[in-house]
């Protein structure tokens, strides 16, 4: 079977400021932030899918509901967009692990605003 990849996008916003921060973003502000996240897997059964769709973002949207509408500096010492991906990547990580969905995490690209993104890559 070809292993293929499948992608989904979600929105979540939240606050947070950067305590280290030289400029601004040491101040309380908050962001819009896009999660694009890839799952790698087989086409399976007859269905011609590697995974439902509606799956995928249910367990995705699990995983932001920690993050959704909350003050971000009390779950992380650091909320950079950077320890947020980290975060967020654990977390999906786990989750995916234990569903029967039968894929992996291949990559998580969060973006802050329009203009900005971090992206880890899972090899
Ligand atoms: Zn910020």
């Amino acid at each position: 079977m070809t292993k293929m990849k499948l992608g989904v996008s979600m929105d979540f916003s939240a606050a947070h400021f950067l305590p280290q921060h030289p400029g601004k973003c040491k101040d309380l502000h908050g962001h819009t932030y896009k999660v694009e996240i890839v799952v790698v897997g087989e086409q399976k059964g007859s269905t011609g899918c590697v995974a439902d769709f509606a799956e995928v973002k249910a367990h995705v949207g699990a995983v932001l509901e920690l993050v959704d509408h909350k003050f971000l500096n009390e779950i992380l010492e650091t909320p950079s967009s950077e320890n947020i991906a980290l975060f967020l990547k654990q977390q999906l990580e786990k989750k995916l692990e234990q569903s029967d969905l039968g894929v992996s995490l291949y990559s998580i690209k969060l973006w802050e605003g329009r203009d900005k993104w971090v992206m880890i890559e899972l090899s």
